[in-house]
């Protein structure tokens, strides 16, 4: 499946799924240089919530570039970074009465993710973090030291930063996960910290995904997420929420875990909050955390693209009303319909529908078959994106903003996929 393995001009490169070359995108499609046309239920890894090309964001950073913006701001103060950050308080924010510093991180989730578990580290004065067991948070070394995969960590090549690890939300998983799953795991952990005995040391941070995405698509329950933020306090630990994935609207919210009573300490954003796929990526933090860093402490190159801020205030005007959000509740029921009506098909196999909004997942147990029916898809025209341990879980995050017909015409070439290769 690899192409430009060694291309003509000596530029190695290489394609990890789909072994084509993409010269258009819009919306939820994407077109290769021979014109064949693939409906997009990858988007980007979550960064396209909002569709290729949005035509709204389009306009804007069209007329941002004709009127002469400024275009890399650093920590300067720009018109397109006001605007967003006034949106974001607007939109976002004041309706949820939320109180937070935005700190922009960018340019990726991973950058984030590091400066959320340094800012935890001055904070408590504290070294240790605790993170879950199929957790995914980046590359960089702390932020790979709190991903699960050992496949990823093992690759540094060298002892990463010391993590507690803890099993996410019910594990094994269990099919329909009632509230009180996971919580005993929680207590024993709990135990842990508390008996003195034990050696283990008090935590800076507890960081996790309500919704893993990476790692398989797992979904905690409200009450095991409300009781991991108890124990990080009781501990005198920050509650970090990673919703660098599942945020910006995925699944069906802007938060992945709104309406659950949860405040986290620091929530890491990034991905489909640029909007139109350029790179941003942002911290909120709780004010009092944000007052132990001083100006010029944390510093980055990109951090704050201003392309990036003209393109996500527009994103952020789909979150001035709830009708978005509706759509992506009701498609993300559609979704799935469709992946349970497979599993159901096949009792014996054991196959597991996991997700939340338009992030919806197949558990098909097996690596080698998510590789083909993924193979399977391109071939007819899908694009789709194995994920979980070795590959096994077939993952289904569309654009928000896609047309029904394209939703309902890619669940058909999926489930046709799946079903042939399992009969
Ligand atoms: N956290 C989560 C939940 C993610 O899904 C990702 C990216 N897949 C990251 C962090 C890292 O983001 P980036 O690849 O932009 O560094």
């Amino acid at each position: 499946m690899q192409i430009f393995e060694q291309h003509e001009s000596g530029i190695r490169g290489y394609c990890r799924t789909y072994p084509t070359v993409f010269s258009t995108a819009s919306n939820a499609r994407q077109t290769d240089e021979n014109g064949k046309s693939y409906i997009d239920f990858f988007a980007g890894a979550g960064v396209l919530n909002f569709g290729h090309n949005n035509p709204a964001m389009k306009k804007a950073v069209i007329e941002y570039l004709e009127n002469d913006g400024v275009l890399h701001s650093l920590d300067m103060y720009t018109t397109a970074k006001r605007s967003f950050i006034s949106s974001f308080v607007d939109t976002i924010l004041t309706p949820r009465s939320m109180d937070y510093k935005l700190q922009f991180m960018g340019p990726t989730g991973s950058n984030a993710v590091e400066a959320a578990l340094k800012l935890a580290r001055k904070v408590t004065g504290r070294q240790d973090v605790v993170a879950f067991s199929h957790g995914f948070h980046g590359m960089t070394l702390g932020s790979l030291a709190c991903t699960a995969n050992s496949y990823f960590r093992d690759a540094a090549g060298v002892p990463l930063p010391h993590v507690i690890r803890a099993p996410f939300g019910c594990e094994p998983v269990c099919q329909g996960c009632t509230q009180g799953c996971g919580l005993d795991s929680l207590h024993q952990l709990r135990a842990q910290f508390e008996e003195p005995s034990s050696g283990l040391p008090r935590p800076a941070a507890f960081i996790l995904e309500a919704i893993q995405a990476e790692g398989g698509v797992h979904v905690a329950s409200a009450a095991w997420l409300r009781e991991v933020q108890q124990l990080a306090h009781d501990l005198g630990a920050l509650f970090i929420i990673d919703d660098i994935q599942a945020g910006c609207g995925r699944t069906g919210n802007y938060f992945s875990f709104d309406g659950m009573g949860l405040s986290p300490d620091i929530i890491t954003l990034a991905k489909g909050i640029g909007g139109i796929g350029t790179p941003l990526a942002m911290n909120l933090v709780k004010p009092e955390h944000d007052a132990h860093w001083e100006p010029g402490e944390h510093t980055g190159t990109f951090r704050g693209q201003d392309i990036s801020f003209i393109a996500g205030t527009e994103a952020l005007r789909y979150f001035e009303d709830d009708n978005l959000m509706k759509l992506t509740r009701a498609n993300g029921i559609l979704m799935r319909d469709a992946l349970q009506s497979v599993a159901d098909r096949f009792p014996k196999r054991g196959l597991q529908v996991r997700g939340k909004g338009m992030m919806q997942a197949l558990d098909l147990g097996d690596g080698s078959l998510a590789k083909q029916i993924t193979a399977d898809c391109f071939a007819a025209g899908l694009l789709v994106g194995p994920c979980g341990s070795g590959g096994r879980v077939i993952k289904l995050i569309p654009p928000l903003t896609i047309p029904d017909e394209d939703l309902a015409q890619g669940l058909a070439i999926f489930t046709d996929a799946a079903i042939s290769r399992l009969e």
